[in-house]
């Protein structure tokens, strides 16, 4: 006689997650959670939001942490300080338990109104669900035009794939996302590794809008350098232009020396050289620079990845059955 077998475990697995990472948001969560948890509730469907603070030190982990007490779909995972974007996008990745799982940005630019008609699409088959910004308010001409810009230049140097004009903003079924975790490089540049992994996409067009409150964390300088990132994690191509250069200018040398020592042998002219040696040199010497800087970057990148540290740290993970012991400090 075989006696009744208990299910293993009888926790519940949402069906939709919904990843959001936040940094010094303390301005617009109130209103992220408020809509988020109304969209979701309309679904009819089993949810969670995973809220990832990525060391915000404005107290918006505490407002969100005094807020799960009533609202037990709420889960926030706090982190040991600010990783950036990408690794908080990793912790709630790993933490997301949803059959489904959803990014969304904290400052509503990303309009949680969208979710039922990605759900849609994933019950349709999709793994990936994308979202295509149709437009994008509230941004200057000059970051629209780099990003139009850009994201082409990217699609060409890595062999195409990474969709333009797409950000983190996305559906991703189980099977997507257990193989976006099965890439632990160091160097995340989450929208390459998305699209590495591939499987059945839909994409979607919404309209961008703009910020809630408070203000973009990516001034220029940090947008250039995830601009690199994006370009040097996902292709060796400038490798091969400094190569390329290098053989361009020592032809191009060659040729210019041929040229003196004939003009030497056959006008009789000496070649009076300081200005177009002194030119030469920096010329050289400049080109010489940037190659070893973009040999460096590589380099650089592979120091990175053998130190093997782990992407992000968990300061702790705050559950609802937990919360209502758990106390500010
Ligand atoms: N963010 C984060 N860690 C950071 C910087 C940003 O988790 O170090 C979050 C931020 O709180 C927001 C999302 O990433 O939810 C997008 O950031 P932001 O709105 O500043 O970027 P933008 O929309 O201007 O590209
Ligand atoms: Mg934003």
């Amino acid at each position: 006689m075989t006696a009744l077998i208990p299910p293993v475990s009888n926790r519940q697995e949402p069906v939709i997650s919904v990843v959001v990472p936040f940094y010094n948001e303390r301005a617009v969560l109130p209103e992220c959670v408020a809509r988020l948890g109304r969209v979701l509730a309309a679904t009819g469907l089993s949810f969670e939001a995973m809220f990832v603070d990525d060391g915000s030190d404005d107290g918006g982990d505490q407002w969100l942490a005094g807020h799960c007490a009533d609202k037990p779909w709420i889960r926030l995972v706090r982190l040991s300080r600010n990783f950036g974007k990408e690794a908080a996008l990793t912790a709630g990745l790993d933490h997301a338990r949803g059959e489904a799982v959803i990014i969304l940005d904290a400052d509503l630019q990303d309009p949680p109104e969208c979710i039922p008609a990605m759900i849609r699409s994933w019950r349709a088959g999709a793994d990936v669900v994308l979202m295509q910004r149709r437009s994008r308010p509230g941004e200057t001409r000059l970051k629209r035009a780099s990003a139009h810009l850009y994201y082409r230049l990217l699609r060409r140097l890595s062999g195409s794939r990474i969709p333009v004009d797409t950000g983190d903003f996305r559906l991703m079924s189980r099977r997507a996302v257990m193989a976006v975790r099965r890439l632990n490089e160091r160097n995340r540049y989450m929208k390459g590794l998305f699209a590495w992994v591939g499987l059945p996409t839909r994409v979607l067009l919404y309209d961008r809008e703009e910020r809630f409150a408070g203000r973009s964390k990516w001034g220029y300088w940090r947008l250039l350098g995830l601009a690199l990132e994006g370009i040097t994690s996902f292709s060796v191509a400038p490798l091969r232009w400094a190569a390329l250069v290098g053989a361009l200018a020592a032809t191009l040398g060659a040729g210019f020396g041929v040229w003196i020592i004939a003009k030497a042998l056959i006008l009789g002219v000496a070649v009076p050289g300081y200005p177009s040696l002194m030119a030469w040199m920096t010329f050289l010497g400049g080109l010489q620079l940037l190659t070893i800087g973009i040999v460096g970057e590589y380099v650089g990148k592979v120091y990175l990845e053998t130190k093997q540290r782990p992407i992000y740290l968990v300061r702790d993970v705050i559950t609802p059955g937990a919360v209502r012991r758990w106390r500010p400090r």
